[in-house]
């Protein structure tokens, strides 16, 4: 008999197997896929970790949590800075200094400050005419936050083919989050703390889960863990939120994400880890090459391949990989019905991106299990 059966082990689902284990608890996780990690799982080809499930940085500004996934494996110094590429002319992201001379050739914050200045003037006189003091959707908010030229080549359609649908239908929070920067700094997070687990996420997982009980190719559903009173006490649930119910409701929507893998001859293609094809002229959104989360300086070419992705922004069908939530209001309220189901449940607690049906980054996931645990 365990003390829980945690499905799933993403790292909601195993930073939990890990923590309650260190207090003397017995664990089972089992994962439906073929391995265990979730999203964060990694495949090895020539020698690079492929970041199978899309790429993941690792970012906080916890220190809580960053000391403890460094106690379990070090981190490298891997920074984000994605470069866009409109049509062949290169542009560093997120929007700071050097974006905004390549775009204008402004070389001083208040040249730049003012050439934003001069761009937004018409979006917002169009929604003070309108009444609006607020920005509405994503396209407002994008012209307001910098002016027509960068919103045109940098976000609208780069946002159409990730969201499938025109900016001024899109919620402006999307791209709240980005840093619009003064300053010569082209690193995306403003997070005290990011990296990459040195040998790559599958560390993470194994130094999680390495002494608890774990069953690959398992689906809750379709297994007699689906009586899991028979199993443990209590029940850990981190997969869709609406599938536990048996889509009593109706089917919550995703959108998914298609990645187009190949090996290319040469130790170095792009020469970043993540370049960004803002115009509708390709039809990926990025393309990945994933050794440069992991090497650096003369250990790029002592690897002689290397490994790129395209990624591809997909409707979600069926049997897809679910990987954003759809936030819009129609799903919202029919998620909030089923969580008013999840919390009459007895002993089972629902938790991560899929069974909160929320966009969870990694650190905010730990954080959350970390408090949870501490707590009881
Ligand atoms: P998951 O990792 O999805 O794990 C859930 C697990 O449950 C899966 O392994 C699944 O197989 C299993 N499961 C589901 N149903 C069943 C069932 N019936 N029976 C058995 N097992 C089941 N975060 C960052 O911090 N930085 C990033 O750069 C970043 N990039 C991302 C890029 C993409 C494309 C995506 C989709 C997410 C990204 N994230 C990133 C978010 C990150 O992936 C999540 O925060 C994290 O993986 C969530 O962990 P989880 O345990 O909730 O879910
Ligand atoms: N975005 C954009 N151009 C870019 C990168 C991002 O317009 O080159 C917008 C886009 O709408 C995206 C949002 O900013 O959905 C958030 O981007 P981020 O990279 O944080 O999101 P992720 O792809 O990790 O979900």
């Amino acid at each position: 008999m365990y003390d829980y059966l945690i499905v799933g082990s993403g790292l909601f689902g195993s930073t939990f197997a890990h923590l309650v284990a260190k207090q003397g608890k017995k664990c089972l996780v089992i994962d439906k896929r073929p391995h265990l990690g979730g999203n964060v799982y990694c495949e090895n080809v020539e020698g690079i970790n492929i970041h199978k499930y899309g790429a993941h940085i690792f970012h906080t500004n916890n220190k809580e949590v960053w000391d403890f996934v460094n106690g379990l494996v070090p981190f490298n110094r891997y920074t984000n800075s994605p470069v866009a590429n409109y049509h062949g002319q290169l542009f560093n992201l997120p929007f700071n200094m050097n974006t905004f001379y390549q775009m204008w050739g402004v070389t001083t914050p208040e040249e730049a400050q003012a050439k934003i200045e001069e761009q937004k003037i018409e979006a917002v006189a169009k929604m003070k005419a309108e009444g609006i003091t607020e920005p509405r959707n994503l396209e407002e908010q994008g012209l307001c936050l910098v002016g027509k030229d960068i919103f045109e080549k940098l976000i609208k359609e780069y946002t159409e083919k990730q969201w499938g649908r025109p900016c001024n239908e899109l919620p402006a929070f999307i791209i709240k989050r980005l840093p619009v920067r003064f300053v010569f700094d082209n690193n995306y997070f403003n997070d005290a703390y990011q990296g990459i687990p040195i040998g790559g996420y599958n560390k993470l997982i194994d130094a999680l889960l390495n002494e608890i009980d774990c069953k690959t190719d398992t689906d809750f559903f379709k297994s007699d863990y689906n009586n899991w009173r028979k199993y443990a006490k209590q029940l850990v649930y981190t997969g869709p939120l609406d599938e536990y119910f048996d889509y009593r409701y109706g089917k919550l929507d995703w959108r998914t994400v298609s990645f187009k893998t190949r090996i290319e001859d040469t130790p170095n293609y792009q020469g970043n880890a993540v370049v960004n094809f803002t115009s509708h002229e390709k039809p990926y959104t990025r393309v990945i090459e994933h050794k440069h989360f992991e090497m650096f300086g003369q250990a790029i070419f002592d690897c002689p391949k290397t490994v790129v992705s395209e990624e591809y922004s997909i409707e979600y069908q069926e049997g897809m990989e679910q990987y954003y939530p759809v936030n819009d209001e129609k799903n919202d309220k029919l998620a909030e019905r089923y969580r008013s189901l999840a919390s009459q449940e007895e002993d089972v607690i629902f938790g991560g991106r899929l069974a909160e049906y929320k966009y969870y980054d990694m650190a905010p996931i730990m954080e959350k299990v970390i408090l949870m645990i501490n707590q009881n």
